[in-house]
């Protein structure tokens, strides 16, 4: 072989080499919002978000799968929504406490940007992940505009006697399937043992905080702390990949969230079956657009960190460097603010 030619072979591989440990843009390819505004309310009811999700099957000719996971005791349809057809499987959970409606619009927008534009990108996506979004995972609550689902029998812990349990405590990978007694929790953990999701991320609302340098929290976010969980690096991955994008892209300002150690709750339960699993709380600020946005960019980042692999080479001991989230906003200085 020639010297040139094995200069040339050199510098092709001294590119790719550059390439490989390029580091990423502070913010990834813009991120897409074509959906049309009409489409989903901001705290829809059952039955506008099955209306739109059946306009998004049709509209993406298919790209986006309905069906549902289970039924609720009120049987309502549990539903699911698929979109993609990638070895990588994620899974969105939004609304598991009825009252905390901003994640299910959020999926809903992000299924249809996903689902029904059909470009370059947009395939090389859905080539790469698969991923299945649980859209109000409690359809009972949320007609109810309450934080459980919806059982007058409850008894017990994390149960609410005459109303329902506390859907996000019913997870608990180590109780028999056969011994749970909520059916929101057992359809996504069924779900969950069907799919093998790499990437769990749950959508919750919390109340509204401030940080001691006066900035409100707009969203709070952690990983899984239960002590059966294998180990973290992942998930916090995850978490630090999605508290950068959405800084970035949708200028939230996120803080550590102080969850329990509980494997009943889901962000510890699917962490514990070895998922990166996080948790995504959105404040209750006014301004509900901005948090159905920031939902929204968490959903795709997510979906294209785990298509490109950025996800897994971002550093999870940025995790340590989230702050934890300031002192609570009590409704009525909230409302003066
Ligand atoms: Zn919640």
């Amino acid at each position: 072989m020639g010297s040139a030619r094995v200069k040339s072979i050199l510098m092709v591989l001294a590119t790719l080499a550059a390439a490989l440990v390029a580091p990423e843009p502070a913010v990834a390819a813009p991120i897409p919002n074509d959906a049309p505004a009409a489409l989903i309310p901001a705290d829809p009811t059952p039955e506008q978000v099955g209306r739109a999700l059946a306009r998004i099957a049709r509209d993406s000719h298919g790209r986006v799968r309905t069906g549902t996971v289970g039924r609720t005791n009120e049987g309502r349809p549990i539903r699911l929504a698929t979109v993609g057809h990638g070895p990588t499987r994620l899974l969105y959970v939004t609304q598991q406490h009825g009252d905390e409606p901003l994640g299910t619009p959020a999926a809903v927008r992000a299924l249809w940007t996903l689902g029904v534009p059909d470009t370059p990108w947009h395939r090389w996506l859905r080539g790469r992940v698969t991923i299945d979004v649980v859209v109000q995972a409690n359809p009972d609550g949320a007609a109810r505009d309450q934080r459980y689902n919806h059982d007058p029998s409850a008894t017990g812990e994390y149960a609410e006697p005459g109303v329902g349990y506390d859907i996000n405590r019913y997870h608990n990978p180590l109780t028999p399937i056969a011994d749970n007694p909520v059916p929101e929790s057992v359809a996504i953990l069924r779900l969950w043992r069907a799919t093998r999701p790499s990437v769990v991320v749950d959508y919750h609302m919390q109340g509204r905080y401030v940080q001691p340098d006066g900035r409100e929290t707009t969203a709070s976010v952690l990983w899984p702390t239960s002590p059966l969980a294998p180990e973290s690096t992942r998930s916090k991955q995850l978490v630090v990949h999605n508290v950068e994008r959405t800084t970035a892209i949708a200028g939230a300002n996120v803080t550590r969230y102080p969850g329990g150690d509980y494997e009943g709750i889901a962000r510890n339960a699917y962490g514990i079956l070895g998922s990166a699993s996080m948790l995504l709380e959105l404040s209750s600020i006014p301004d509900v657009e901005f948090q159905i946005r920031t939902a929204f960019v968490s959903m795709l980042a997510t979906a294209q960190g785990a298509a490109d692999g950025s996800l897994w080479r971002t550093d999870a001991a940025r995790a340590d460097s989230i702050p934890a989230r300031g002192p609570f906003i009590p409704p009525a200085e909230a409302d003066a603010a």
